[in-house]
């Protein structure tokens, strides 16, 4: 997604693009990983508040424009959503996510998706994450 396309999305939930919001949306549009709040706050402009950093990540989870993924790390990581190559159904995101033992980084694997999941009835599925842990392209071919 480029800035319009999404400037489109945030007008379709009748939201502005205001500073913050920009700064958060540059940092995942040019990262091939995901970030934590941790990392967001340092790759973004000082200047701007934390704690408006943080509720603008939440709406973004809120809205789909991210996901969140959990690591073996404990610390949630956030990265875009694609939405021309997913159906977004519910923040259930369908491609695998990879977490780097070594680095620590986090990846989504686009093209790989996760199969079909059929849980009984009585399970209401609010997310789903399937992390293949391991050892990351940078690291393996440093
Ligand atoms: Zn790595
Ligand atoms: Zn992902």
């Amino acid at each position: 997604m480029n800035p319009k396309e999404i400037k489109d999305r945030l007008k379709q939930y009748g939201l502005n693009l205001t500073l913050t919001r920009l700064k958060v949306l540059e940092v995942f549009l040019t990262k091939d990983r995901a970030v934590t709040y941790g990392e967001l706050l340092k790759l973004t402009d000082k200047a701007l508040d934390r704690i408006t950093v943080y509720r603008t990540l939440k709406m973004f989870e809120e809205l789909g424009i991210i996901h969140k993924i959990y690591t073996v790390s404990g610390l949630p990581n956030y990265a875009l959503s694609h939405f021309e190559r997913e159906q977004i159904v519910s923040n259930i995101n369908q491609h695998l996510h990879f977490s780097c033992i070594k680095c620590k980084s986090v990846y989504c694997l686009d093209d790989q998706l996760v199969p079909a999941i059929s849980l009984p009835d009585v399970y209401e599925i609010h997310s789903l994450n399937m992390v293949v842990i391991g050892i990351c392209r940078n690291c393996n071919c440093g």
